[in-house]
């Protein structure tokens, strides 16, 4: 998959703590690190994720977050963390996470990796209660409106595209990234999901080279600006120029 994705000139990638099988744990996170740890091409964040949290978390979990990100000089930020209104955990239980996880980004002055779905404006609020955090951010598969997505900028976060470009891409989408400056969109495409439609390609980090071109053709201009703004904000954001990526 590495050689794909160099292929398609993709040569630095994140892994993340994504939605765990039986509650809040960080299984995938742990796996992140260990993959970080194997490739040079790839980096790792951790995170409890707002599907896996079912129910009030116990504090130890926050301390061995804290403890994983602090001992692993891969991990690169705090993520996915964040809300998803979508699922029917209960929002307070997802609330109580995602502002201690905000916590621990701030402690270990990492930047945060946001998971936030239909509770943008709740998440928006959330974010200005806790105060602004360090090293920002990136609202990874922003799916809110052009006001949220201003609000996210006020604040200093990026915003992260990559499936809506890859799907029949709607008007709304293509107006969202259109009135986004380059000099903080990030690109992404949240593999290895399942392709966005029937037919397209594998689905693989390797497809952010399409959604460069998406971009570019929306924003009328090269895929070599795209790539080389959007990498710049990445390394900006994750600090990666200590990797020599
Ligand atoms: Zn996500």
């Amino acid at each position: 998959m590495i050689a794909e994705c160099k292929a398609a000139q993709v040569g630095c990638m994140l892994v993340v703590g994504g939605p765990e099988l039986r509650g809040a744990n960080l299984s995938s996170s742990r796996a992140a690190v260990k993959v970080a740890n194997t490739y040079r091409e790839v980096l790792a964040n951790v995170g409890l994720h707002p599907w896996s949290v079912l129910q009030p978390l116990d504090e130890a979990l926050y301390h061995q977050l804290a403890e994983l990100a602090h001992n692993n000089s891969r991990v690169v930020g705090v993520g996915e963390i964040g809300l998803d209104f979508s699922r029917e955990t209960p929002p307070e239980v997802q609330v109580e996470a995602f502002r201690r996880q905000l916590r621990v980004a701030k402690e270990l002055k990492l930047p945060v990796n946001l998971h936030i779905r239909k509770a943008t404006p709740e998440a928006i609020q959330i974010l200005k209660e806790e105060g602004p955090l360090d090293r920002g951010g990136v609202m990874h598969g922003f799916t809110g409106n052009q006001e949220d997505a201003q609000e996210c900028l006020d604040m200093g976060f990026c915003i992260g595209v990559g499936r809506i470009m890859l799907a029949p891409v709607t008007p709304e989408a293509e107006a969202l990234v259109r009135n986004m400056p380059l000099s903080r969109l990030l690109l992404e495409t949240d593999s290895a999901g399942l392709p966005p439609q029937e037919g397209s390609p594998r689905f693989t980090p390797a497809a952010t080279r399409m959604v460069a071109e998406k971009v570019a053709q929306i924003k009328g201009t090269s895929l070599d600006e795209v790539a080389r703004v959007t990498s710049e904000n990445a390394r900006q954001l994750f600090g990666l120029d200590r990797f020599g990526i």
